[in-house]
């Protein structure tokens, strides 16, 4: 082996070798297979030499695993874990053990994929059809989507939905002070941008129903108080006007839901069903709406359809209203959202049952009513007159003085800015201790059970409708039960946990069980995101020095936390742009061009920041038309926002000419966003920050490690160039006075899988990082040049190489032999793996990413699944079958077909479920036939099925 190699294959000393998935060994081979001597030589024929980087990525060494973990405990020990009586949208809440060790800390459900393969994914969009129906069953209302990010973003896409779906033709929307602040500056920001004022005031004394095009009201407010709105609702209504509650899911339980109340959406967090604070997130938002809003409802949306067999199956059901196809257009820019804790939160209201659901929010609202009661004794002056779980407590010049004893007794307390008041928020965890505790803060506390309360739920607001019939709310309410239930739907799904899976474009590496043990700590699951700084010393410290690492990685000089994805952090970086331009004089700056290639997402941010989309074309090597991208440039030179553009681009290539597409844009007076999603292709390689662009986002959930859970969490964190650093989102809680609002409910977005990424680049260390990129390059071209003689790699760039993704073009296939991208996708489930992406950025192609982390005997598995294939299809050359007649048309293939009486295909049984190679012993079936997917978005239908069919599929 050349020298150079031997140097860099030194990292696989360390736990590298855990996480690079081919060894010694196979690294030579795979070289050797590409015909060069070193990875530095493949490296220097895939990379531009204009924008190699020559210095080792210097942050330190790598540590052991034991070494990690020991250092994150000092961490997280400067975390100080107190009772949390904060509200605001964030409660304590009781994590069911079978849930967290069987969901939470399972890698068949936290390493699964977004379920756009809906026949391997069948236990997962189960388990977010019952958090859809959930959310449907407490809101009262027809339809709901499979998460959102937050409440806060929530409420901002009801507006966003409100303002197409609304008759009035007014630019105001009515925001109710009695909403979170975060929510409501949230609402600011995003209303911003499509300039739309935002009137905040009392529902029932400042609205003017005919000046607005909708309204959001919170249920209970944010300080405690239960209103009833239906005079307010059917006023709007009556000016053609949209009304959208924020509610509390747990409240719902006791208290008439919004449908039932007259509102056209809902939105809320379903933090509290069973997901840890976690100093923010992460956690799944819902937002519910009447069936004539169905088609604008942002988020994935799971569905009923049938498979082949005419059985019910499960799929995300239209897919046609998202970015990926309507790209500008599309109803907003959702991407990742919130699988893994939707399916938490859905798991919650599973096992509790409603009876369950309504016992917790009695006892909630019980505790809450005798603290009041206590308070009342007391003669405390009680503001709230009305409410489920939370008081607001006038306090005067006492205030600082009861903050001070309740920190003294552990507890926190909501503080106002006002000064002369605090919120007290109770929760499934308030224990009559701790209502005492409360107590003493204002005198001689009584005795917990001599205070005799009533309950203060508003008769004509109180629950009289069912929720939660369907059997799967009320069947699994044994701890036994629960775990085989999990257990069944995981065994359904396809997830990393069984085999490679190979997405270009979405990295899915190894997300190691070092990395994941610390999010489950208390010390970072336990904290309330506005607790006091001081108690949140350690999660500072994992800022800070991740946000100094991820400068290293990337060259750039700051980073912000906050977006909760990469669409949002697209949407960040795009508010920095335009706040940068503003306060340089230059706010008609409007101009983005996006090329061809890019992720849909991208012209969806620019849309929602109020850029205007310019395509540039790609030339045939799948790079950026520069001369196309200059003309465009010098044409709106005036009013050029800003270009965003993918390195290496979505066609898996090293544009060499990327230094010159920053200069001509900067030139232009524009900025350059470059979208990170690929940096797996770049860590220690090259360095963004240093060759042109001027901000990014990264994806945690990608690049470093943090797993995909079926289709979130994510975090988009932003890195940015010194001019653009005061432009980095805000937070009223943290940083009032920037001049670009938040983008996230919390400051810190999704604080607590933060750790996963520090731990996984403290363990690898710069040349470990750098290593698992150069492999990653070779991986793929190596997976290119076995595919070679069977599926052309369709861009690569002058030395014949490719990034660290590569596209094969499978549309001759098509067009010669009639075997469509799915028919491939699926009968490579038959081969025991999951499709590569499909059809993007080209239609009817595979993009393929082994990333670093598979090891050369899976890759060589898959190559020759891929091989045996294509020697199907060979078959149809040959005149063995016909296209309709191969096992490729029939796929996947289930046991169903494997006992079926009659068996009339032209192949055998054995060739149809056993295909070249496979593992007889270990064969992953899946649970279902080919679905249907137009027939799904005819009859839509998205809420658990009726309970005949639930059986008959249950008990086949
Ligand atoms: C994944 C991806 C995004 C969107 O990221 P989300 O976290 O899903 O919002 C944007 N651009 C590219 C190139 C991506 O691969």
């Amino acid at each position: 082996m050349a020298q150079d190699t031997t140097q860099a294959l030194k990292a696989l000393d360390s736990f590298a070798k855990r996480h690079i998935g081919p060894t010694r060994t196979g690294i030579e081979e795979m070289l050797q297979a590409i015909g060069v001597e070193s990875l530095d030589e493949l490296i220097a024929q895939a990379v531009p030499s204009s924008i190699l980087h020559p210095e080792p990525l210097d942050i330190g060494p790598a540590l052991t695993e034991p070494e990690t973990l020991a250092y994150l405990r000092t961490v997280a020990a400067k975390n100080k874990v107190m009772t949390s009586l904060i509200g605001q949208g964030y409660y304590g809440t009781l994590v069911p053990g079978v849930i967290q060790r069987n969901i939470l800390e399972n890698p068949a459900w936290y390493t699964a994929y977004t379920p756009y393969q809906p026949e391997i994914s069948q236990g997962r969009l189960e388990a977010l059809i019952n958090f859809q129906t959930m959310v449907c069953d407490l809101t009262g209302l027809d339809i709901a989507n499979a998460s959102l990010l937050d409440e806060a973003t929530a409420a901002a896409e009801a507006m966003a939905m409100a303002q197409r779906g609304s008759k009035s033709k007014k630019t105001a929307f009515f925001v109710d002070k009695n909403c979170h602040p975060q929510t409501i500056a949230v609402m600011q920001t995003r209303s911003k941008p499509f300039g739309w004022t935002l009137v905040i005031g009392d529902p029932e004394l400042d609205l003017e129903p005919t000046e607005v095009f909708g309204a959001i009201l919170q249920y209970p407010g944010t300080g405690g108080q239960i209103v009833d709105y239906r005079k307010v609702i059917a006023a709007l209504h009556a000016a053609g006007a949209v009304a959208v509650m924020a509610a509390d899911p747990l409240a719902l339980t006791l208290l008439t839901s919004p449908g039932e109340l007259g509102a056209d959406m809902a939105i809320g967090s379903t933090q509290r069903f069973g997901v840890p604070m976690g100093y923010g997130g992460p956690h799944a938002a819902f937002l519910a709406t009447r069936d004539d809003f169905k088609r604008s409802l942002p988020g994935r949306l799971v569905g009923v359809s049938i498979d082949a067999r005419g059985n019910q199956a499960y799929r995300l059901a239209l897919q046609t209203r998202e970015q990926h196809i309507r790209r500008e257009k599309a109803t907003s820019n959702i991407c990742t959202a919130q699988v893994l804790l939707a399916v938490m939160a859905g798991m919650y209201a599973v096992y509790h049952g409603p009876e369950g659901l309504k016992g917790i929010a009695a006892q909630v609202h019980g505790v809450t009513a005798k603290l009041a009661a206590g308070l009342a004794s007391l003669g405390v002056a009680v503001e709230t007159t009305a409410f489920f779980d939370t008081l607001t407590i006038k306090t005067g010049a006492r205030t600082a003085d009861i903050v001070a004893a309740a920190l003294a007794a552990g507890m926190n307390v909501r503080q106002y800015p006002s000064g002369d008041k605090i919120g007290i928020s109770l929760d499934e965890t308030t224990t009559p201790a701790i209502v005492e505790a409360i107590w003493a803060l204002f005198g001689a506390a009584p005795k917990y059970a001599d205070v005799v309360a009533t309950e203060a739920l508003p008769a004509n607001l109180k629950r009289t409708s069912k929720f939660l019939t369907h059997p799967v709310f009320n069947q699994y309410h044994s701890e036994t039960e629960m775990l085989r239930y999990m257990r069944r739907l995981a065994d359904r799904d396809l997830a990393l946990d069984r085999a490679m899976i190979p997405l270009g474009s979405c990295t899915m590496k190894l997300n190691a069980t070092t990395e994941m043990i610390p999010v489950t700590w208390p010390e970072f699951g336990n904290l309330h995101p506005f607790a006091p700084a001081d108690q949140a010393a350690g999660y500072a410290e994992l800022a800070a020095a991740l946000e100094k690492q991820l400068c290293a990685i990337t060259g750039y000089d700051a980073f912000s936390f906050q977006p909760n994805s990469g669409a949002q952090g697209e949407y960040a970086g795009l508010l920095a742009i335009n706040a940068y331009h503003e306060s340089r004089g230059e706010g008609h700056r409007k101009i983005c061009l996006i090329p061809a290639s890019a992720h849909g997402t991208n012209p969806a941010s620019a849309q929602m920041a109020s850029m205007e989309v310019v395509g540039v074309k790609c030339d045939e090597r799948g790079n950026v038309d520069v001369e196309d991208l200059r003309e465009k440039a010098k044409h709106y030179a005036d009013i050029l926002a800003a270009v965003m553009i993918t390195y290496p681009s979505t066609h898996g290539v090293f544009e060499e000419r990327v230094r010159e597409i920053c200069e001509i844009v900067h030139e232009c007076g524009g900025q350059v966003y470059l979208d990170g999603a690929n940096l797996n292709a770049q860590v220690g390689v090259v360095y963004p920050g240093k060759f042109g662009a001027d901000v990014s986002h990264l994806n945690l959930h990608k690049t470093f490690c943090i797993p995909h859970g079926g289709g979130g969490p994510g975090v988009g964190p932003i890195g940015v160039r010194a001019h653009l650093a005061p432009y980095l989102p805000g937070h009223p809680q943290t940083s009032p006075n920037s001049p670009v609002g938040p983008v996230s409910a919390a400051p810190i977005g999704s604080a607590s899988i933060l750790v996963i990424s520090w731990a996984y680049i403290l363990l690898m260390g710069g040349e470990g990082l750098t290593l698992a990129t150069q492999t990653a390059i070779l991986s793929a071209n190596y997976i290119a040049k076995r595919l070679e003689g069977h599926y052309p790699t369709l861009y690569k760039n002058e030395h014949g190489r490719v990034a660290h993704e590569c596209i094969l073009d499978t549309r001759p296939l098509k067009a010669s032999f009639g075997v469509s991208v799915d028919d491939l996708a699926k009968r490579l489930i038959d081969y025991g793996f999951h499709a590569p992406t499909m059809s993007f950025p080209v239609a009817g192609t595979l993009m393929v990413e082994p990333t670093e982390s598979e090891s050369k005997a899976e890759i060589d598995r898959f190559c020759d699944a891929m091989i045996a294939m294509r020697d199907e299809i060979r078959q149809i050359e040959s005149g063995r079958w016909t296209a309709d007649e191969s096992p490729l048309h029939f796929a996947p293939h289930t046991i169903p077909d494997l006992v079926d009486e009659v068996w009339d295909r032209v192949y055998t049984r054995a060739e149809g479920c056993y295909p070249a190679n496979t593992r007889r012993m270990d064969k992953y079936w899946a649970p279902v036939n080919r679905i249907d997917n137009a027939y799904g978005d005819r009859n839509l239908f998205c809420s658990c099925p009726p309970t005949a069919e639930y059986c008959e599929v249950i008990s086949e």
